[in-house]
Order: structure tokens, then C-alpha cells, then sequence
């Protein structure tokens, strides 16, 4: 089994599988990005942590796609196995959902064209997921493990490979390889000030063969200010794009209105 999504989204685990601290909202006074939404301050020295909009008073939600790609798997690519998914970014755009990509540094160094033009384009905003992929935190579903003294040095290197391919639309959210953190993790990253970002509805695309089960997975589990956890992987992630194409006006006939994590988290 590829280690691509292994732990991002293996369909059974729990939303948060290996949450140890309680998620926390941006800190007071300390706005990040655009979304500087005053909550509860995160402990001392720790980045804080934002899972879902807890007092969302209408009926918003937040596709997000990890694009993944591990650091080793490189030679996969030249082989042409495909880690984007174009028509998947294509069909967002048709049924206009504003939605948040985390991107992998190696993903924009793979697709560096596909990054920019998601990069520049209002409708998507672009978070970081690591450069490596690897693990901030041991064990996570069979992952290399990243060095915590080069935690903070592969979250910077991700924004230097968005930069380098000409992404724009970067805000300083960070998502955990795998989900996967602990309090060491959260101190590493400190410095990078980021607001990690979890979720709460996992959506069970990974290695998903049946998109309306995947489909039905995310409808049962959304509810106002949700934050859902989706791929923009096609080769581990092959029926996101037919999921979405199914989820998107379900939840609009609910009332749902489809915003970006950084929309979210201002409420
Ligand atoms: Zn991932």
C-alpha cells in the first residue's frame, strides 16, 4: 500500500487520530493572515490549532484537498504515475466552491504550472502541508519521520517552493502530515507562525474506489462551520472529483454555503 495518503485519510480512523492537546482557536491580537479571529489563546510557546468554526452562525463549510506528495516519491512521477488531479480542481471551479488547497512543497515542485494557476486564482487558497510529507510525529501510519530540529525548516521550505513556482494566494495555515501531532510538534513549528489546521469531517476518499460512499460519508457528517477533509491526489484519491460533483449541491440545497478555512475561521 502507498504511503502517499496513508494517515491523512484512511477512512476509519477518527477525525483527529492522534490529537493530544485541545484544539485551540488563532491567538488574540496575534492575527493570522486575514484570518485574524481573537479566540482563545493557544499555551504558551505552541502553535495553535483550529479544527472547526464552533459558533458558526450559518450554514458554512470547508472543503479542504491535501495535494500530497512524499519527498521520495519522485521517481514514481517519472514513471507517470500522476499525484494532481486536474479535473478535480476543474470541476471546484465549475461549480464554483471556494476552498482551501494544502499543498506539499514536492507537489509544487512536481506541478509547478498546476500550482501557480490554483495559486492565482481567487476562487482557491493555498496552506501548507509540509514539503516532505513525512511524519511530525512518530508513529503516523507508516510515514518517514521528519527530525524535529527540521520540523520547522520543511513547513518554511514548502512556502519557499510556493514562492518559487509563483503561487499567491498562500495564507499561514499548516496541516500536519497525516494529522499526526503532539505538543513537541507544535512547539517545533512555533516559529513558523502558523495556525494548524485539523478537521472534523472526514471524508474517506483515500484509496476510495465507491464515490457515493464517499459522498455519503461527508453529508452525514457535516454540520454548520465543519472543516472536511478531502485529496487532490488522483492516484490515491481517484473518486474525489465524482464525490464532490455529488456533495457540492447536496449540502447547497441544505442551505450550506461553501467557504475557504481562512472565511471559516473569522465566522
Ligand atoms: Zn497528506
Amino acid at each position: 500500500m502507498s504511503t502517499l495518503l496513508v494517515g491523512c485519510d484512511s477512512g476509519s480512523e477518527k477525525a483527529s487520530p492522534t490529537r493530544t492537546t485541545a484544539p485551540v482557536s488563532p491567538q488574540p491580537g496575534k492575527p493570522v493572515g486575514k484570518a485574524g479571529k481573537a479566540g482563545k489563546k493557544a499555551p504558551r510557546g505552541l502553535t495553535p490549532v483550529f479544527e472547526r468554526a464552533r459558533k458558526a452562525g450559518s450554514r458554512t463549510v470547508a472543503l479542504t484537498f491535501d495535494a500530497d506528495m512524499t519527498a521520495d516519491q519522485g521517481p514514481r512521477a517519472a514513471r507517470g504515475e500522476r499525484f494532481d488531479n486536474p479535473a478535480l480542481i476543474a470541476s471546484l471551479r465549475k461549480l464554483n466552491v471556494p476552498s482551501t488547497v494544502f499543498m506539499t512543497g514536492r507537489w509544487a515542485e512536481e506541478y509547478p504550472d498546476q500550482a501557480k494557476s490554483i495559486g492565482n486564482d481567487p476562487l482557491f487558497e493555498i496552506a501548507n502541508h509540509s514539503y516532505s510529507h513525512y511524519a511530525f510525529k512518530s508513529p503516523c501510519y507508516g510515514l518517514p519521520v521528519v527530525d524535529r530540529n527540521d520540523m520547522r525548516a520543511d513547513v518554511d521550505r514548502a512556502f519557499a517552493a510556493f514562492k518559487k513556482a509563483g503561487v499567491r494566494n498562500v495564507v499561514p495555515y499548516f496541516r500536519f502530515p497525516g494529522g499526526c501531532y503532539d505538543d513537541a510538534a507544535l512547539r517545533a513549528v512555533a516559529p513558523a507562525k502558523v495556525t494548524a489546521v485539523q478537521w472534523d469531517v472526514i471524508s474517506g476518499d483515500a484509496f476510495a474506489t465507491n464515490a457515493d460512499a464517499v459522498a455519503e460519508q461527508v453529508l452525514a457528517g457535516v454540520r454548520p462551520g465543519s472543516l472536511v477533509v478531502m485529496h487532490c491526489t488522483r492516484s490515491a484519491a481517484p473518486v474525489t472529483e465524482q464525490a464532490v460533483r455529488r456533495i457540492v449541491p447536496e449540502l447547497r440545497e441544505r442551505g450550506y454555503r461553501f467557504v475557504k478555512v481562512s472565511d471559516l475561521m473569522r465566522g
